[in-house]
C-alpha cells in the first residue's frame, strides 16, 4: 500500500542542508531543515496529537530524542528518470519465484486462509497475491522506524498534514501496545507489516484474527492476512466474482472506449465483439450480462487487453496504481494454476524476472561496475552501469535493463570481459 500519491512536482535535487552548508548563509530558508527545527516541530505537534488521542506521556516516551531522517525527504521528492513500462513491473512482480513461493504459502496457511474466506468472503489466492506483491510474503516489510519517518514527514516537505494524521495514528498504535516500538518499522512513507498498511488504515481495518488480543500485522501472518481480507471486503469485494480476465478485441476496436472508469454492461462489450482470450463468450466466462465492466489496455491496443469487474477496483484501492492492481490480479490467477497472458507485450525487449535481474547485476559487477548489492532491484547505480554497457555494446542507451542486454552479456561470457575493467 502506498500513500495516496500522484506524481510529485519537480523539485531541486540539491538537498537544502547541503546547499545551506555550502552557501554558509545564515537565515537561508534551507536552514529550516535542522534537527533543532525538528525538535521544536515535534513540540508544536503535541497538542494536536493529544486531541487525536495520544496521551502526553506516550507522546514524550515515543518522540523524545528522535532524530529527523532527512534522507527520507529525498525519497519524497525523488523523480524517476523514466516510467518503467508495465511489462517490467509485471516481469518482476509476477515471476516464477513469486508464483512458487505463493503456492507454498497457500499450502502452508491453507487452514487459516479457509477460515478467513469464511469470515470475509475473500478467496485464498487473492489474499496471498496481495501478500506476495506487498511484501514478498512478509520478507520485505521495510526498515524505517515509523515514528522517525512519519515524524520527519510531518515536519518537512510536501503533504505534512496527511503525514501528521499517519504520525498520530502510529503513536496511538504504540500507546495501545498492539505493536512494540522496535517492531514498528516499514517503508519510508509509513506502510508497515506483512501487507503494508498505513497506520490510519491499520486503525480502521486491521483485525486480531488469532484472538491473542493484539492486532499484529508485523509478526503475525494470520492477523495480517485476515486484515487484508477485511480491507478488500470493506472496499466492496464481491465473493465469487472474478476480478476480470484477458480478452481478445475485435479488429478496429476504438481504444477511447477503454479505461477503468469507462464502465459498461458486459453484454455491451460482447455486442462489440469482445470475447475471452480462449474464444469463449463473456457470458460463458462467468460474467453476467449486466455486470458493470471496463476494458483495460495497459500497453495500448497492440498489447494484452483485459475486461475488469468492480473487484478489480477493490484491488486497485489497495495501491492506487493499475499496474500493481494487475500484478495482484494476475498473480492470484497464477496461484490458482492459471496461464501467463496469451498476448505478448508490444516490445521486442521483454522485462526481467527478479532472478534475471540478479543475474544482470552479477554480469555488470563482473565488468567492474559498482552496482551496490545484488538484490534484483535495478536502482540508480545499476542503471548507470546498464547505460555504459548498452553504449559499449552498441545498443540503444536507455538505462533500462531488459532481455536484450542480459542476453548480450550472457553471450559474451567471462572471457570477453573488456580489458581494464
Ligand atoms: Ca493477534
Amino acid at each position: 500500500m502506498r500513500s495516496p500519491e500522484a506524481s510529485p512536482p519537480p523539485r531541486p535535487t540539491v538537498r537544502c542542508a547541503v546547499l545551506a552548508a555550502f552557501l554558509a548563509v545564515a537565515g537561508s530558508p534551507c536552514l529550516a531543515q535542522s534537527q533543532a527545527e525538528f525538535t521544536s516541530c515535534l513540540a508544536r505537534l503535541q497538542p494536536a496529537a493529544q486531541r487525536s488521542g495520544v496521551r502526553p506521556d506516550s507522546y514524550s516516551r515515543h518522540t523524545d530524542g528522535v532524530q529527523a531522517d532527512f534522507g527520507i525527504l529525498d525519497k519524497l521528492n525523488y523523480q524517476p528518470e523514466f516510467r518503467l513500462p508495465i511489462w517490467d513491473y509485471l516481469a518482476a512482480l509476477v515471476d516464477d519465484e513469486r508464483i512458487v513461493d505463493g503456492k507454498a504459502g497457500l499450502a502452508r496457511h491453507a487452514d487459516v486462509l479457509q477460515r478467513i474466506q469464511a469470515a470475509y468472503g475473500v478467496d485464498p489466492a487473492t489474499v496471498v497475491a496481495v501478500w506476495g506483491v506487498e511484501s514478498n510474503y512478509g520478507r520485505i516489510t521495510g526498515k524505517y522506524p515509523l515514528v522517525q519517518a512519519l515524524g520527519t514527514l510531518s515536519c518537512f516537505g510536501r503533504r505534512q498534514g496527511y503525514f501528521q494524521g499517519e504520525f498520530y495514528a502510529a503513536l496511538r498504535i504504540l500507546q495501545r501496545g498492539d505493536i512494540a516500538p522496535d517492531r514498528l518499522n516499514g517503508s519510508w512513507a509509513g506502510a508497515f507489516g506483512h501487507t503494508q498498511f498505513m497506520p490510519a488504515t491499520y486503525e480502521r481495518l486491521a483485525v486480531d484474527f488469532d484472538g491473542d488480543g493484539r492486532r499484529d500485522l508485523v509478526d503475525n501472518s494470520d492477523d495480517a492476512l485476515a486484515s487484508t481480507a477485511n480491507f478488500l471486503r470493506k472496499g466492496g469485494w464481491q465473493s465469487g466474482l472474478p476480478w476480470g480476465f484477458e480478452v481478445r478485441l475485435p479488429a478496429g476496436f476504438d481504444p477511447a472506449l477503454a479505461g477503468r472508469k469507462n464502465k459498461r454492461p458486459a453484454s455491451d462489450w460482447a455486442a462489440r465483439g469482445i470475447v475471452a482470450v480462449d474464444g469463449r463468450t463473456l457470458a460463458n466466462s462467468g460474467l453476467a450480462d449486466g455486470e458493470r465492466t471496463a476494458i483495460l489496455l495497459p500497453a495500448g491496443v497492440r498489447g494484452p487487453a483485459f475486461i475488469v469487474t468492480p473487484n478489480f477496483d477493490v484491488i486497485y484501492g489497495y495501491n492506487a496504481a493499475e499496474s500493481y492492481g494487475l500484478a495482484i490480479a494476475h498473480l492470484s490467477d497464477r496461484l490458482r494454476g492459471g496461464p501467463p497472458f496469451a498476448t505478448p507485450w508490444p516490445t521486442d525487449d521483454p522485462g526481467l524476472s527478479r532472478a534475471e535481474r540478479r543475474e544482470l547485476q552479477t554480469l555488470l559487477a563482473a565488468r567492474g561496475h559498482d552496482i551496490g548489492a545484488i538484490d534484483g532491484m535495478l536502482g540508480d547505480k545499476s542503471r548507470v552501469a546498464v547505460r555504459l554497457e548498452q553504449s559499449r555494446l552498441g545498443q540503444p542507451v536507455s538505462g533500462r535493463g531488459g532481455q536484450k542486454l542480459l542476453q548480450a552479456l550472457r553471450a559474451e561470457g567471462d572471457a570477453q570481459l573488456p580489458a581494464g575493467r
